[in-house]
């Protein structure tokens, strides 16, 4: 009997797939103008985490004239955000350095316990209200099982980065420096060696201010249907770095152990299999 050599590289790729780039958004306030984004993504294949305020949902009133348009109805969160990620953005919305530390634990405590009744699956994604945090605020969310928070921060390679609870997106979907998003989308994805996560965030209230909604389509159709992206939410994102991470490829690369609850790409001397959760497999 012969045995069969044992790969001479086992790879674990960055996405499910082997894909070489990844595709996820984030979207704050939860106000009505989310309906049409959430369409269109659907129609492109495009994910989006949205991060609501479960204390003000369907709110129309006063103060502030972002808050004079209308929030999204809760009985209709579950249904228009199915196949997307719902998130905390805090209950009402305060910034985290400007409440003291109890209440705005209780903000987020109340955030997620009411969208988990509204979406039935533990929410564990977040976004900052106003962009606010400080150290103090990372230490209290780590208690209260948030696993990522989005800031309103941006930078070129935004993932992995060292805090999870201070997590900078590439771009808000308007800004223009270094260059609008549509060029730096083609930037990345022209470059056949450039791998890693693009990362948008905005309002969908943008779309209807400027009274731009013709750049919903012209920024974000040419994101989707691409066979070699990873369409993901944020918390798919994370989830999937954390499994990857965990994967056991034997010291003889013969077998390989998935102890987490969701499949992760191997490539294999240049042959991509997925290694099922929760069992040893072979890989010769
Ligand atoms: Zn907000």
């Amino acid at each position: 009997m012969t045995v069969a050599p044992a790969p001479a590289r086992v790879v674990i790729p960055r996405f499910p797939g082997n894909k070489r780039i990844a595709v996820t958004t984030s979207w704050d306030d939860g106000l009505v103008f989310d309906r049409p984004v959430v369409e269109a993504f659907n129609r492109w294949g495009i994910k989006g985490t949205f991060n609501l305020n479960s204390g003000i949902l369907g709110r129309t009133g006063k103060p502030t004239p972002i808050e004079a348009k209308q929030r999204i109805d809760a009985c209709e969160v579950a249904e228009l955000y199915a196949g997307h990620e719902v998130a905390v953005h805090s209950a009402t919305h305060p910034s985290a350095t400007l409440v003291s530390l109890a209440e705005f634990a209780q903000e987020i405590i109340d955030d997620r316990k009411a969208l988990e009744d509204l979406v039935c699956y533990p929410v564990r994604g977040m976004a900052y209200p106003n962009g606010a945090y400080n150290a103090e605020v990372i230490a209290l969310l780590r208690q209260l099982g948030i696993v990522y928070a989005r800031t309103t921060e941006a930078v070129p390679n935004c993932f992995p980065v060292a805090e999870p609870l201070a997590w900078p997106a590439t771009m808000h979907w308007q800004a223009s420096n270094p260059s609008p998003m549509p060029q730096r989308w083609n930037e990345c994805y022209n470059n056949s060696r450039w791998s890693g996560v693009f990362f948008i965030w905005g309002h969908s209230y943008e779309f209807d201010r400027g009274d731009c909604w013709d750049k919903l389509e012209s920024y974000f159709a040419p994101l989707g249907g691409k066979s070699d992206v990873w369409y993901c939410t944020n918390i798919e994102l994370w989830d999937y770095h954390y499994a990857r991470s965990r994967l056991v490829v034997a010291a003889n690369k013969r077998t390989a152990y998935n102890p987490s609850a969701i499949p992760v790409s191997v490539s294999i001397d240049g042959k991509v299999m997925d290694i099922p959760p929760g069992k040893v497999t072979p890989l010769v």
